[in-house]
């Protein structure tokens, strides 16, 4: 049988599986507080109805002998998104932790530990995830989110760009001998033609989102801009946002200081990550492109000590630039989702950390989970599926012990996990 033929057969085999099976029956979550996501606001004693793999109604009445599930003791919300991830990376403190994952381990024991690491996502209260790239491991990720749309194994919803992108000389694995021949965490490409090439056929393999990295080498200038080495030129850039948006497909960039993000600005890409330092003009620029930022805070502060250990000692000072930034950022009135970079730092420490530094660099804990719920549905264009708790989107819903939003730390105990209406982590 062709290839092709297989999702053909799969949808009549579910449709005609579908016309045998009775109504999906209803469930019924009594929730004691809901944060729908939508309405900034927390509503007492909510009951969601939940249908099949889809939220029913909310402010439901529970029939008499109906399935409940009671989080009445429970805040429940819209199941997070963390829009930077890497599933197959587990953590790199310095470049040798870097290296001994592409040198030492193959890829395929490296999409063992991703799918070890995609459980750990859902049962951390991540229902949907944007992964940032493989580092090395090629289209791996593209198949652990197939693994889990098929119900193969347990995980969030996945949206994969596959190798990301850099120039030649700008990524790791770096300063070997050049008779050695070693991999790169990426896929080089050097002038616009290679690079809508390799755009082309990422999205040709699976890739969602194209991915860029713009920058590399950072260091604090007397006036306090935090100035790097842009990667690619700007004709690059612009080349890979055009190949990218002509297949309706968008470009994140890895973007830390000055001249990364004014190119990845300029070129249009769709998202900005990090942003260390971004430049009063490209916030603007920013808003009126509605470019979005997602500043993975926690990660800086985890990958300063490491870098400052290995004698750049600017990586501390960045953190001070960072805030600062997002400070300005939040004052521009730039859009800002939720996103961790963990695989960059250990999948046994849990990601909603980012919360916490969220609201101590100046979010309300409202602003922070929105950023993490319905803000980032928007980044991903999925507002239509998840990111709020309402009626005809999927039941991705959790809850968490007490009041996240006098204490936003709560986030890190979620305790119930609800994906397309499955329960992952019952209470
Ligand atoms: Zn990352």
């Amino acid at each position: 049988m062709k290839r092709a033929q297989i999702p053909l057969l799969l949808i009549l085999l579910c449709v005609f599986a579908r016309g045998q099976a009775a109504p999906a029956k209803t469930t019924y979550l009594r929730c004691g507080s809901l944060f729908d996501g939508k309405s900034g606001q927390l509503k007492k004693n909510v009951v969601i109805a939940v249908m099949g793999e889809k939220i029913s109604e909310v402010g439901a009445n529970v029939p008499a002998g109906a399935d409940v599930i009671d989080l009445s003791r429970e805040t429940c919300l819209p199941g997070l998104i963390d829009t930077h991830t890497h599933v197959l990376l587990q953590g790199d403190i310095t470049a040798d932790d870097y290296a001994v994952q592409l040198l030492r381990e193959s890829p395929e024991y490296r999409t063992i530990l991703a799918t070890v690491n995609a459980k750990r996502a859902l049962d951390y209260g991540f229902t949907t995830i944007r992964d940032l790239e493989t580092e090395g491991a090629g289209y791996a990720d593209v198949d652990v989110k197939k693994a889990i749309e098929y119900g193969v194994i347990p995980g969030p919803r996945m949206i994969v760009v596959t190798r990301a992108l850099d120039v030649t000389g700008a990524y790791p694995l770096q300063g070997y001998a050049p008779n050695v021949p070693v991999p790169h965490g990426l896929q080089l490409v050097d002038g616009p033609d290679e690079a809508r090439k390799a755009v082309r056929e990422q999205i040709s393999y699976g890739a969602d989102w194209i991915k860029v990295y713009s920058d590399r080498s950072y260091r604090l200038r007397d006036d306090g801009v935090l100035d790097d080495i842009p990667t690619f030129t700007l004709d690059e850039l612009k080349a890979i946002v055009d190949e990218a948006h002509r297949e309706r497909h968008k470009v994140a960039s890895h973007a830390v200081a000055l001249y990364g993000v004014h190119n990845s600005v300029e070129a249009g890409v769709d998202s900005i990550e990090h942003g260390d330092y971004i430049a009063p003009e490209d916030l603007k620029t920013m808003v009126a492109h509605g470019t979005w930022y997602v500043p993975t805070i926690y990660v800086g502060e985890y990958v300063a000590a490491g870098r400052a250990a290995e004698g750049a000692p600017v990586w501390l000072k960045m953190l001070k630039v960072h805030e600062d930034t997002f400070h300005r950022a939040m004052k521009a009135g730039v859009k800002i989702a939720f996103g961790t970079d963990v695989g960059g730092f250990a999948w046994t420490i849990n990601p909603a950390k980012e919360f916490e530094y969220m609201v101590k660099w100046g979010m309300t804990p409202e602003q922070a989970i929105e950023a993490a719920t319905a803000r980032a549905s928007e980044l991903l264009d999925m507002q239509d599926q998840v990111g709020t708790v309402e009626a005809g989107k999927f039941a991705d819903i959790v809850a968490v012990p007490g009041a996240p939003l006098a204490d936003v730390t709560l986030l890190e105990k979620v305790d119930f996990v609800m994906k397309g209406g499955v329960v992952y982590k019952p209470k």
